[in-house]
């Protein structure tokens, strides 16, 4: 503990943990509600909810998706209509059994998800093959009870989308489901810079209800997994639970194939620990609620001329459309530099006297290129060329990101065909091994190792042989990928 300042959290390369429960809240991303388990998300983690929100919302309209709002509480037996279902979700859910001072005749649940409600009114809504497809998202909150909160990767409640649409056969649902893993997966290397491992969850680890799950695994910077998007065919399950059914050209009655996908405020977590360093977050610029930060440094007489420029540059940056602000806090320059960093700036632009004179600002990146001193390396650049470059120093920030979190995958991923490496590959990232596909056995691996199947690889080789634990025969055509996981 040594390292840490008064501005500063434990170093991440001491205690990831440690490091993560500082951030979140000396970044003031969010803080813990009254509530055991709840979060509450400060202005500056909603303002990156938001801009995740915007933008993937944008994704789903392109792919032909209408928002709709579902009620929060659900009737108790919906949940029970599908066994699976009501199995996979009853030790988590929150039930209310008074209202109004009196006891309830049918207790509600707080949804954990909505299939089922949803799966009533898609009941209501369809009755012929011209209703059909339904595409519908919503973005809500839910309720699944947490017995060990971690703010944004596990709490009580927390914010989401939930897409729920409904198909006329297997063929449309599944490729509705493959096409919207793809824009998680999109959407993931494109605006929060991860490059994630696509594929899809072996039956034990798949979503209550589903018949086939397609996931998004992030690698956080100490090796560990964490699911950051999943997309679910549900074939007719669902459709039978609550008899959606449509009458075909020829008259018959089908039952509905569906489908239901979701991101929620989980993807926060996975940005502060698929970036993060010692000195705090790294916030991808398509994320950043301050993308370009200037500190105006200079006291008495210039203290003013050189305010006045920082509030040109800025209004000059926010017609182009970046998300600027002049740091004019009363604080030293190392105060708000240190700040800065912690708080994950992408661009950190100083502006003092000299540079005034000289016309132009000195430019950092968050992460980049270093002195022997650990300081950022600055870049001179003159004013006009600053604002007129600045959506290209962005992107090319972004891609720095991408390509370090890229090496860094590569660098923790490999294959085992004994126990002993995958042991020692699964302390420190992720394992392709051929598995058989037994719980039994993915039991003993997860009691040894700590680590679970993530997927089976969309992209991955086809490969078959003996399982790593038992030896017998592999069970997915493929190597399956373990790891640790949030
Ligand atoms: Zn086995």
């Amino acid at each position: 503990m040594g390292k840490q300042s008064q501005l500063g959290v434990t170093p991440m390369s001491e205690d990831v943990s440690a490091w993560y429960n500082e951030l979140v809240f000396k970044s003031e991303l969010a803080d813990r509600g009254p509530a055991k388990g709840t979060m509450v998300i400060r202005p500056y983690g909603y303002r990156i909810w938001e801009l995740l929100q915007s933008q993937l919302d944008q994704r789903f309209k392109d792919t032909g998706h209408e928002n709709a709002y579902f009620p929060l509480f659900i009737p108790q037996s919906y949940l029970q209509r599908e066994a699976e279902h009501v199995d996979g979700f009853a030790p988590e859910l929150a039930v209310v059994t008074h209202g109004g001072g009196k006891q309830l005749e049918e207790p509600l649940v707080v949804r954990p998800t909505s299939e089922t409600v949803i799966g009533e009114m898609y009941h209501r809504w369809i009755s012929s093959y011209r209703d059909l497809p339904v595409l519908i998202n919503a973005w809500n909150n839910v309720v699944r009870w947490e017995l060990r909160p971690r703010i944004f990767l596990r709490t009580t409640e927390f914010l989401w989308q939930e897409g729920h649409t409904a198909h006329a056969d297997q063929a449309e649902a599944m490729e509705e489901t493959l096409r919207m893993f793809d824009v998680y997966a999109e959407f993931a290397l494109n605006v929060a810079a991860i490059p994630m491992v696509k594929g899809e969850k072996t039956p034990t680890e798949r979503f209550a209800g589903a018949v086939r799950t397609f996931t998004i695994e992030g690698m956080m910077r100490d090796g560990k997994a964490l699911q950051s998007g999943t997309s679910h065919y549900l074939g007719t399950n669902f459709a039978r639970a609550f008899d959606i059914t449509y009458q075909d050209r020829d008259n018959q009655l089908q039952h509905v194939h569906t489908t239901s996908w979701g991101m929620s405020t989980r993807m926060i977590g996975a940005v502060i620990l698929a970036h993060g360093d010692d000195q705090g977050l790294v916030l991808p610029p398509r994320l950043a609620p301050v993308q370009v930060a200037i500190v105006p440094i200079g006291r008495g007489d210039q203290a003013e001329a050189v305010l006045d420029k920082a509030y040109e540059l800025r209004d000059q940056l926010t017609e182009a459309g970046v998300r600027v602000q002049v740091d004019d806090r009363d604080a030293s320059p190392g105060f708000r530099f240190n700040d800065l960093e912690l708080k994950g700036v992408p661009l950190r632009v100083e502006l003092g006297p000299r540079d005034l004179e000289a016309g132009h600002v000195l430019v950092a990146t968050r992460v980049g290129e270093r002195d022997a001193k650990g300081r950022p390396v600055k870049d001179t650049v003159a004013f006009d060329d600053f604002v007129t470059t600045i959506h290209d120093r962005l992107d090319a920030y972004h891609d720095l990101l991408v390509d370090r979190a890229r090496d860094y995958l590569e660098e923790h991923s490999g294959h085992a065909d004994d126990l002993e490496a995958f042991a020692a590959q699964v302390r420190h990232g992720f394992s392709y091994v051929l598995h058989c596909g037994s719980e039994a056995c993915e039991d003993r691996i997860k009691a040894a190792t700590a680590a679970t199947p993530r997927c089976i690889p969309t992209e991955g080789a086809p490969e078959e042989g003996a399982c790593i634990q038992c030896g017998e025969p592999s069970a997915y055509g493929t190597r399956v990928v373990f790891a640790r996981a949030y």
